[in-house]
């Protein structure tokens, strides 16, 4: 399969698009048979781009929900230490009851389902990863799939659960990877590297200022975006492997704000973009959270008072309630360390009501040991949330990893 980008207005492009419509017209002469469309440029539009700094010096989150915590403090640092030497304390920290169970991908009922025709179905691959498949693509989301997400492979954080074990990177029939920023635990370089070598044929979606990363390990079929372009993927009816003769089964990709930062090394902070995404098809919608925060609460704030961000209203606002959504729940102890850049189960219901999600899969838990809060509390405490607020159990789902949610 060969990459088409077809393009409505060649002098809006920004430099890197340029570069893939270059090769896309190489494509062309070829058989061709996915074709990209670029359905929203955001710097066309004129929209909003206040979280760029100028001189293209990075990026910031334009919000007064976001406020960069005084990690200097000895106050913080006392908190983090306390928190930290309470998770040692606790008699159940060592044990692994609470995270997340591990079953094998249902692949035979995933080919019989609704996402063949006119649904969507989402498998959890542990923390935020998820295929996500509908009736004319197959899309993974942040597939960090190693064993530990950290620079090397011999230190950092050890997957806690493993990823199911008939998850074969060369089997899975993948049209696009969509990445939300480049933390280690959702930008895995090494596993994107493979999915590439399997099948070149698939588009790498990936924030501004992440393209370099992939090209340069050999990575092709990169679009880079800003928050609230979109790209329409689709495939001609005789050789998609999943086209099931609809009349449109094109797949819009968005890519959408988020409160969050960005770095891979010490010293490239918030110089390249981080954002959630929203999918649709002509009869479902998806959102993908990434990694975000929703508010800032410090020292003597009222968490009931303090600003929220407004990025998932926004969402709504342009694209209708979705009729999924997944949202992190997890990495949110200390407060006032996380709050910023990672939503506790509070935060996630706000983001489920926000967006108006028909249904919300609960992610970033349980897979690696990131927060002080431990592996095991998030789903308790969403749990005691969504009773409080009356939201149903089943309208946000805590999920087996390896376990599919259908719509
Ligand atoms: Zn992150």
């Amino acid at each position: 399969m060969n990459l088409v980008l077809e393009q409505r207005s060649r002098r809006h492009f920004p430099r890197t698009c340029r570069k893939t419509s270059f090769s896309a017209i190489l494509c062309v002469a070829r058989i061709c048979d996915v074709t990209l469309t670029r359905t929203h440029d955001a710097r066309a539009a004129n929209e909003d781009l206040s979280h760029h700094l100028p001189n293209g010096k990075g990026f910031v989150n334009p919000w007064d929900s976001f406020r960069e915590p005084a990690n200097s403090s000895f106050g913080m640092l006392g908190k983090i230490l306390m928190a930290r030497w309470n998770r040692k304390t606790d008699p159940q920290a060592s044990t692994e009851e609470g995270i997340p169970k591990l079953r094998p991908v249902d692949f035979e009922a995933l080919a019989k389902s609704s996402a063949n025709a006119n649904g969507m179905a989402l498998t959890w691959l542990g923390h935020a990863a998820f295929l996500l498949t509908l009736p004319g693509a197959n899309i993974l989301l942040d597939p960090c799939l190693s064993d530990r997400c950290s620079p090397v492979s011999f230190a950092g954080p050890k997957r806690l659960v493993q990823t199911p074990p008939n998850v074969k990177l060369d089997e899975l029939k993948l049209d696009a990877v969509v990445v939300s920023h480049n933390h280690y635990d959702h930008l895995d370089l090494p596993i994107m590297q493979n999915l590439h070598k399997n099948n070149p044929d698939i588009i790498f979606f990936v924030p501004l200022g992440n393209k370099s990363l992939l090209t340069d390990v050999g990575i092709t079929n990169v679009v880079e975006c800003d928050w609230w372009d979109s790209y329409k993927i689709s495939k001609p009816k005789t050789t998609a492997t999943n086209w099931f003769g609809k009349s449109d089964n094109s797949v819009e990709i968005t890519c959408t704000p988020c409160q969050h930062f960005s770095s891979r090394t010490a010293w490239d902070r918030n110089q390249t973009l981080w954002s959630s995404w929203h999918i649709a098809t002509p009869q479902k919608s998806f959102f993908f959270g990434g990694d975000t925060g929703y508010r800032s609460v410090f020292e003597g704030d009222n968490e009931d008072s303090v600003p929220t961000c407004p990025a998932f209203r926004q969402v709504k606002a342009r694209f209708g309630p979705c009729d999924l959504a997944a949202i992190p729940i997890g990495a949110y102890e200390p407060r006032l360390l996380f709050s910023p850049i990672h939503c506790n189960p509070k935060d996630a219901c706000d983001v489920h009501v926000d967006l108006g999600s028909k249904k919300s899969v609960g992610m970033h838990w349980g897979t690696f040991g990131l927060g002080f809060e431990g592996p095991r509390e998030p789903p308790g405490v969403l749990r005691e949330e969504l009773k409080k607020r009356g939201i149903k159990d089943t309208d946000f789902v805590i999920v087996d990893i390896g376990e599919t949610v259908e719509v």
